[in-house]
């Protein structure tokens, strides 16, 4: 492959934003990938900060579906205890403490699955 700029000249690389071949002149460097000198560093700079927003975004986000899980799974586990403790007493109404709980601790799963997908 050539650059697109100079035929004659091998490419070392492609513009991130165009894709063209870039020979040694024709590229510069932006946020370390390959850009046309003087024709797309601006547009490259923009779409690596895009890219860099949306891995520190999906880290947020997969941070609250953590946070999520972690309740779900306490207040399930809490909500659980307690049914399990007072069945003895309580009969069916502890019983809805427990359904309570399986349910809170399926939230808390499908939180963390959904935590790892953003990973
Ligand atoms: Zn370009
Ligand atoms: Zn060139």
């Amino acid at each position: 492959m050539n650059c697109f700029y100079h035929p004659d000249h091998p490419a070392i690389g492609l513009c991130k934003y165009c894709q063209r071949g870039l020979c040694s002149e024709c590229a510069a460097v932006v946020d370390d990938v390959l850009a046309c000198k003087g024709r797309h560093e601006d547009e490259v700079h923009q779409l690596e900060q895009l890219t860099a927003r949306n891995l520190f975004q999906s880290k947020r986000v997969a941070s609250g579906y953590m946070r999520n899980a972690i309740f779900y799974g306490l207040v399930g586990a809490a909500f659980a205890g307690f049914g399990l403790w007072q069945l003895k007493w309580l009969g069916l109404q502890a019983a809805i403490f427990i359904m309570l709980g399986v349910f809170l601790f399926y939230a808390a799963g499908a939180n963390y699955f959904e935590a790892r997908k953003h990973k």
